[in-house]
C-alpha cells in the first residue's frame, strides 16, 4: 500500500540486511512480526537531520560477529569518527597553546588549558584534577605538547576507568533488557542498535513496544524490527505498557528467544506517573522471569550535556539502572560529558551511540575513548600501523 511504502522510508538508510555471521537462528526464523495497526505516516518521526557524521569507512559491512570481536581498526575508526566534533575543537585549541616549540608551564598556561578542558563539558572538578596533574608534573618547566597530552591522557583514563561493561546476559534462558530515558534521548534507536548487535551474534531477539503513549514510537520500533529480523510485540495506542512488556517477555520465553528488549515511554502526564509506570514494568518483567530485567539501560543524549546527570538520578530512583548508553556523541563537541557522567553517576557507561544507523554503536572502552580524543595530537602507538 502507498501508505506503507511511504512509511518504510522512516528510519533513513536501510540498515544492511541483518548483518553477517552465519544466519542460523536469527535469519532462519524470519520475524513473525506481530502486526501493529496500520500506521499513520504523519505519526512517524523522520529521523532528525543529524549530520550523518562524515564517517564510516568500515563497519557497516564488517562481519563483526560480535562487537568485542570487531577488528580494532574498524572499532576505533568508528569511535574516532563519532568523536570528531569533540576532538576537532579540543585538538585545535591545544595545538594553539603550543604555537611555539615548547611552552613554559606557568599559571597563565594552566588557566588556558583548564578552559579548554572545561569546554568539552567534562566538568569543573575533572578539569581541575587534570590541571593539578599537569602542575605537579611540569610547573616551572618548558614542555612539549606531547608530554602534556600524555599526562592528560593518563589522568583522564584514571577518571574514566571502569570494568568493561557489555550487556550482562542471563545465565540461562532469556535475557531481558529494559530501556529507559527521556523522549528523544535515543532509546528506540539504541534498541535498534542493540538488536543489530545481538542478531549479528545469531541471537533471537523479541522487542516489546511498551512506549504506548506515542504511536510514532511503536511504529518506529516496528520498522526497525522488520529490518533487523526481530519479532515485535505491540499494544494498542495508550494501552497498558506493563501488559505489553509482560506479553513481550512471555513471547520471548515461549519462542526460546535469547534476548527481549523493552522500550518504554520517556514522558507521561507527570514525572511521577512515568516513574510509577517504569516501576510497574520492572515488576511485571521480574514476575515473569525471575532475576529479570537483567539490565536496565538508561539512554542519555550526549548533546544535552550535564543535563543527563540529573536525568540519571531521577530514573535511577524509580528503577535501579544498571548502565548507560550515551547516544549522539557524534552530535556534540562536548564529548567530555562522558567524564562528568562517570564521575557523578555511579553507573557504567556501556555503549556510545555514534550515529543514527543500526551499526552506529560502540562499546565504551575508556582507554580507546581517551586515545581517540587525542589521537591527532599523540597517536596511540598500538594503532599507529595501518
Ligand atoms: P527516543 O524518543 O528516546 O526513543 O529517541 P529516538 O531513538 O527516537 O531518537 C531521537 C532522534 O535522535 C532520532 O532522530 C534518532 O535518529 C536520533 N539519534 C538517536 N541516536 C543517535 C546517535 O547516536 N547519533 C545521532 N546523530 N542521532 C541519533
Ligand atoms: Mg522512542
Amino acid at each position: 500500500m502507498g501508505i506503507l511504502d511511504r512509511f518504510k522510508k522512516a528510519p533513513k538508510e536501510p540498515p544492511p540486511a541483518p548483518p553477517v555471521a552465519e544466519p542460523t537462528k536469527a535469519a532462519a526464523a524470519a520475524p513473525p512480526v506481530t502486526t501493529p495497526t496500520a500506521p499513520t505516516p504523519a505519526a512517524i518521526q523522520p529521523p532528525a537531520a543529524v549530520p550523518a557524521a562524515s564517517k564510516e569507512p568500515t563497519p557497516a559491512s564488517t562481519p563483526a560477529a560480535s562487537e568485542a570481536a570487531a577488528k580494532p581498526t574498524g572499532f576505533f575508526a568508528k569511535l574516532k569518527a563519532g568523536l570528531k566534533k569533540t576532538t576537532q575543537i579540543l585538538n585545535t585549541d591545544i595545538k594553539d597553546l603550543f604555537k611555539t616549540e615548547g611552552r613554559f608551564v606557568d599559571d597563565a598556561f594552566l588557566e588556558d588549558l583548564r578552559e579548554i578542558l572545561i569546554k568539552t563539558d567534562m566538568g569543573v572538578k575533572p578539569a581541575g584534577a587534570l590541571i593539578d596533574q599537569v602542575k605537579v608534573d611540569f610547573r616551572g618547566r618548558v614542555v612539549h605538547m606531547h608530554e602534556v597530552v600524555e599526562t592528560l591522557k593518563k589522568r583522564l583514563y584514571q577518571l574514566l576507568e571502569q570494568t568493561e561493561a557489555p550487556i550482562r546476559h542471563a545465565d540461562s534462558g532469556v535475557t531481558v533488557i529494559m530501556v529507559a530515558g527521556v523522549n528523544g534521548a535515543g532509546k528506540t534507536t539504541s534498541i535498534a542498535k542493540l538488536t543489530r548487535l545481538f542478531t549479528s551474534q545469531n541471537k533471537k531477539v523479541v522487542l516489546g513496544a511498551a512506549d504506548t503513549f506515542r504511536a510514532a514510537a511503536v511504529e518506529q520500533l516496528t520498522i526497525w524490527a522488520g529490518r533487523l529480523g526481530a519479532e515485535i510485540v505491540t499494544g494498542e495506542a495508550n494501552s497498558d505498557p506493563a501488559s505489553v512488556a509482560h506479553r513481550a517477555v512471555a513471547r520471548a520465553v515461549e519462542t526460546g528467544a535469547d534476548v527481549c528488549i523493552i522500550d518504554t515511554a520517556g514522558r507521561l502526564q507527570t514525572q511521577q506517573n512515568l516513574m510509577k509506570e517504569l516501576t510497574k514494568i520492572h515488576g511485571v518483567i521480574g514476575k515473569k522471569v525471575p532475576g529479570a530485567p537483567h539490565e536496565v539501560i538508561l539512554v542519555l543524549d550526549a548533546t544535552t550535556g550535564q543535563n543527563g546527570i540529573s536525568q540519571a538520578k531521577s530514573f535511577s530512583e524509580a528503577v535501579q539502572c544498571s548502565g548507560i548508553v550515551l547516544a549522539k556523541i557524534d552530535g556534540t563537541a562536548k564529548g567530555g560529558v562522558v567524564v562528568a557522567i562517570r564521575q557523578q553517576v555511579g553507573l557504567p557507561v556501556k555503549y556510545l551511540g555514534v550515529g543514527e544507523k543500526a551499526e552506529d554503536l560502540t562499546l565504551f572502552k575508556p582507554q580507546d575513548f581517551v586515545d581517540a580524543m587525542f589521537e591527532d595530537l599523540v597517536p596511540p602507538p598500538a594503532r599507529k600501523a595501518p
